[in-house]
């Protein structure tokens, strides 16, 4: 029985490095109030051009706007 216990501890050690040694929204910080007064981006963004909702993460910020792509940055960029 303690031989099951080991081998479980191991995979469950192997699949946590999988995911970069990180537990998404568990360990995840909470926004620096730098980062709230920098942009006031929230933590899902709609993209500016498309309107495709994406993650902070994912979304490029240009002039406080958030884009889902470099072609959605460059065709609002072309538009004015
Ligand atoms: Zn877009």
């Amino acid at each position: 029985m303690i031989l099951k216990l080991i081998i479980f501890l191991l995979v469950a050690g192997f699949v946590y490095r999988f995911f970069g040694g990180k537990i998404p929204f568990i360990d995840k910080k909470p926004l620096s109030k730098e980062e709230h007064e920098f942009g006031q981006i929230e933590a899902t963004s709609e993209c500016a051009h498309c309107g495709t909702y994406m993650t902070e993460d994912d979304a490029l910020i240009y002039h406080r706007k958030a884009y889902c792509s470099n072609e959605c940055l460059e065709a609002s960029k072309k538009l004015k």
